[in-house]
């Protein structure tokens, strides 16, 4: 076995989907698949997809000549990285299922378990757009809106597996109602979901995040008025998380930082505005994607593999 024979089974499962690679220790992906969760299946179906999943990735390894020499899975929802255990998640359905061990078992390979958006926070510090930059806080915008605090290549799990919701910090007290109970979350104001729900109800039309910002861009005022509401109140979070964090560069993901400058030129200005003391970050849009979070599920799987060497 020479060391470029190495790699490791990757796997992010989603509500909809789970996207699978074999990677090389160096980040490089040799190999990537995609498969249905089918979530409405249950949560012990979709379990099962996962294990024959990784056992079939394994195996497509070992056929080409190479050595699967871990496994990493990341999930959604809280995640207890320490005990291997998926606690919660909503849109998956998982409760309490200790699924780094059944992978571990089923592979016969050390395997680690992360959470989704954290490990993808870890792809982009490490191998993406916050590489070299040492403190990273990587917010992802999406149906909701949820970041990873990355200093020095690690991300802070928590006490209790749920580091980073971003999105349930309280910026409108008189906001919209968040998914979590509560009115005002950063989530409830400005995740793609909501800015789209809060156009549609202003306007009595249907419409995407990404056509609200091609609306606004092209002077509707409604659209302006959405749009610029969101921007102010991820101003208001990003500036409460430079305070916490003090990073060096803010990368923002998810499928709102498609909208590329009609997103980042006034949300920059607007963090700007909002920092007195504090050092203005870099503000960058994700490099990496949605092979992100496999990426990050490799790099969780190799940390955990050098861990368990030592
Ligand atoms: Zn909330």
């Amino acid at each position: 076995m020479t060391p470029g024979d190495e790699v490791v089974v990757a796997l992010d499962v989603g509500g909809t989907g789970m996207k699978c690679a074999l990677v090389r220790p160096d980040g490089a992906t040799v190999h990537a698949e995609r498969h249905a969760t089918d979530a409405a299946r249950g949560p012990e179906a979709v379990v099962g997809t996962i294990l024959d999943v990784a056992e079939g990735l394994a195996g497509k390894a070992r056929a080409d000549g190479l050595t699967p020499v871990a496994c990493g899975i990341a999930v959604p929802g809280v995640v207890d990285e320490a005990r291997g255990v998926a606690v919660w998640s909503a849109n998956v359905g998982f409760r309490d299922v200790p699924l780094r061990d059944l992978a571990r078992e089923r592979l016969g390979l050390p395997t680690a378990l992360g959470h989704d958006v954290r490990v993808g926070g870890l792809a982009e510090a490490r191998l993406g757009a916050g590489r070299d930059a040492g403190h990273v806080l990587f917010v992802a915008i999406g149906t909701g809106i949820a970041a990873a605090h990355v200093v020095d290549g690690s991300a802070a799990v928590g006490a209790h597996g749920a580091a980073g919701e971003i999105g349930h910090i309280l910026v409108r007290p008189d906001g919209p109602r968040c998914g979590c109970g509560r009115p005002g979350c950063l989530e409830a104001m400005a995740s793609a979901s909501a800015i789209g729900r809060r156009y549609a109800e202003l306007s009595g039309a249907p419409a995407t995040a990404a056509e609200v910002a091609d609306r606004a861009a092209a002077g509707e005022p409604l659209a302006g008025r959405v749009w610029t509401d969101a921007v102010e109140a991820l101003a208001d979070g990003l500036a409460t998380g430079q305070a916490l964090f003090d990073v060096a560069t803010i990368v923002i993901g998810g499928g709102l930082a498609q909208a590329g400058p009609r997103l980042f030129d006034p949300l920059r200005t607007a963090l700007r505005e909002r920092l007195t003391f504090h050092r203005e970050p870099r503000l960058v849009a994700a490099a990496l994607g949605d092979e992100a979070g496999c990426l990050g599920a490799a790099l969780l799987a190799l940390d955990t593999l050098a861990k368990e060497s030592r």
